[in-house]
């Protein structure tokens, strides 16, 4: 029997390594390295349970399945629509604006997500190269 604690350590070891944004069934596979017995369940509930505790955060793009990461600041994405990979964006997020959204409507905003849709710069080289005829 492995320790849950031991589990847990695991796969915020694992989210931590990365900047990627992975989804569940790459956290799984990593975390297979080291304990091979574990099962794609149980790895799910850790990374419910990291999240309520706040430790990490889950991502939900629209009609994707949910990627997890280990910041927990408030941070813009960039989305690429050729490879579907995730990057962060190092732009200061605008604290005006929750601010100004409390306010206009009433609601009760707790968290906020903005995400950049486009064509990431490696996928941007590769159809320039592509256009220009180069193999
Ligand atoms: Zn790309
Ligand atoms: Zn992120």
């Amino acid at each position: 029997m492995i320790k849950r604690s031991k589990q847990k350590e695991v796969i915020l070891r694992v989210l931590r390594s990365t900047t990627s944004h992975p989804t569940v069934t790459w956290i799984y596979d990593e975390v297979r390295k080291e304990i091979p017995r574990i099962s794609l369940g149980t790895v799910y509930r850790n990374l419910k349970l990291l999240r309520e505790r706040g430790e990490i955060s889950e991502l939900n793009l629209n009609s994707a399945p949910s990627r997890f990461e280990a910041r927990t600041d408030i941070h813009y994405h960039f989305i690429c629509e050729k490879c579907r990979r995730v990057f962060d964006v190092d732009e200061p997020p605008d604290k005006r604006l929750k601010g100004e959204v409390d306010q206009k409507t009433g609601f009760q905003i707790s968290s906020y997500q903005i995400e950049f849709r486009g064509v990431c710069r490696e996928c941007r080289e590769t159809m320039d190269k592509a256009e220009s005829g180069e193999k």
